[in-house]
């Protein structure tokens, strides 16, 4: 049975990480999402702070006699920073996207080669590229190619949207050996940045998440040598992809906390307004509609908090979450486009202030979480596909 209750070395990772986010983010969220820049010194910070985190975190957990708890660590985590800044928190160094496949899909040789460089003193990130131009939700189209040729691999093709792409070490470019197969030819390689043949193209302008990096990767007899194909050739089936994509199961539920994070802090904000703002002469009446669509809010939250750590915490056990990981997105997805909304609505009366600046800004970073990592639709289809395993669904 899950357990709802934070241990110890959670909730203190949970208020080190609040505390992070409430000093190192919140001071410069307007001016990044302004500017669409973020201070070099932003970058060195959190690496710091994460590092000294991490390892306390570590001790802690060892202290306790706790399992291994990545996903609930880092769910936990992904909420506090996005209550902070959700595309600052995307921007903090690390392997971030790249992290999921090569633990999953590499061989022990290729994660200690390939996380390492993650280890040293240097900023570095890492990134995911499977989107291409007319190809998002339905990868089996794929146009980007992979060709073997002696030692080396040589990678052909266009990827945009890719977070962090500009700036990322490492990234997980999904490629095609075989276009006549679809599915069952793609594969996960690992392109070094920097590597000749590797364009970095336009970098996207955005309405919300402007903090974040998004970067079009152009891919032009790009060669990496062979042993960068994570998986290695025994995965040629349809299976190997399954379990590439399957890395979206673990995924999944973070992006669910990030939407958590942002809606809850869109939340507060409009608590906060309602009872230090309000305009002088509101009346009694629009108050107490006010107060009971926060309380109805406040019981959805808890709903999304509850479906974002059930399958995080399925995906700590082991056990198979794909459908709990769409339900834990989709809902929580839904669920800041409502809240956002109702927090610039409600707000929307009296002056100008830095917590309606703030309110904004959350509704504008709120529409990507129903497109980014599987569009509202495309978790309806995975749900809908679990439930009924006997049906065919396209
Ligand atoms: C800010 C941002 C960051 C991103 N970061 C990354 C990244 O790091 N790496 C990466 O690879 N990608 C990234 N993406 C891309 C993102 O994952 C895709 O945009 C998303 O998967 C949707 O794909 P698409 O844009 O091609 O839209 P499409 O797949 O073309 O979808 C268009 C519409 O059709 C609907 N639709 C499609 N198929 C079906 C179906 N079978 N049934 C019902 N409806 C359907 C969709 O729900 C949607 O409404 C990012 C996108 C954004 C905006």
């Amino acid at each position: 049975m899950i357990n709802m209750t934070l241990s110890k070395a959670q909730e203190a990772f949970r208020d080190y990480v609040h505390q992070v986010a409430l000093e190192e983010m919140r001071p410069i969220s307007l001016e990044c999402d302004r500017t669409e820049q973020i201070p070099k010194s932003f970058f060195w910070n959190m690496q710091k702070r994460f590092r000294a985190g991490a390892a306390a975190q570590a001790r802690m957990q060892a202290q306790e006699g706790e399992a291994q708890q990545e996903n609930v660590f880092s769910m936990l985590s992904q909420e506090e920073l996005a209550w902070g800044d959700a595309g600052l928190s995307t921007a903090i160094p690390g392997p971030g996207l790249a992290a999921p496949p090569i633990l999953s899909q590499g061989s022990p040789e290729q994660q200690a080669k390939f996380l390492s460089i993650y280890a040293d003193d240097r900023l570095h990130w890492g990134a995911l590229a499977l989107t291409e131009p007319g190809i998002g939700s339905d990868v089996a189209g794929m146009s980007t190619t992979a060709v073997l040729d002696g030692d080396e691999w040589i990678i052909n093709g266009h990827k945009h949207y890719i977070t962090n792409g500009a700036r990322a070490d490492l990234i997980i470019t999904f490629a095609t050996v075989d276009k006549s197969r679809g599915r069952e030819g793609i594969r996960p390689f690992v392109v070094p940045g920097g590597t000749p043949g590797l364009i970095v193209g336009r970098i996207e302008e955005k309405m919300g998440l402007r903090a974040s990096q998004t970067a079009e990767l152009i891919f032009e007899n790009c060669r990496i040598p062979k042993d960068h194909l994570l998986a290695g050739r025994e995965r040629s089936t349809k299976a190997g992809f399954k379990a590439a994509m399957g890395t979206l199961d673990a995924t999944r539920p973070m992006v669910g906390a990030i939407a958590l994070g942002i809606a809850r802090a869109a939340y507060e904000a409009t608590c906060q307004w309602v009872s230090e703002e309000l305009p002088i002469g509101f009346s009694a009446y629009k108050r107490r509609a006010i107060d009971e669509e926060l309380e109805e809010l406040r019981q959805e939250l808890e709903m999304a908090r509850f479906l974002v750590w059930r399958a995080a915490w399925m995906a700590d056990q082991r056990i198979p979450n794909s459908k709990e990981a769409s339900m834990s997105k989709a809902y929580a997805g839904g669920l800041i486009m409502k809240i956002t909304a109702a927090a610039v609505r409600i707000t929307a009366p009296g002056e100008h202030s830095e917590t309606k600046q703030f309110i904004q800004k959350w509704f504008r970073d709120a529409k990507v979480f129903d497109i980014f990592e599987g569009t509202a639709q495309i978790q309806r289809l995975v749900i809908a596909r679990r439930m009924f395993p006997k049906v065919n669904i396209p």
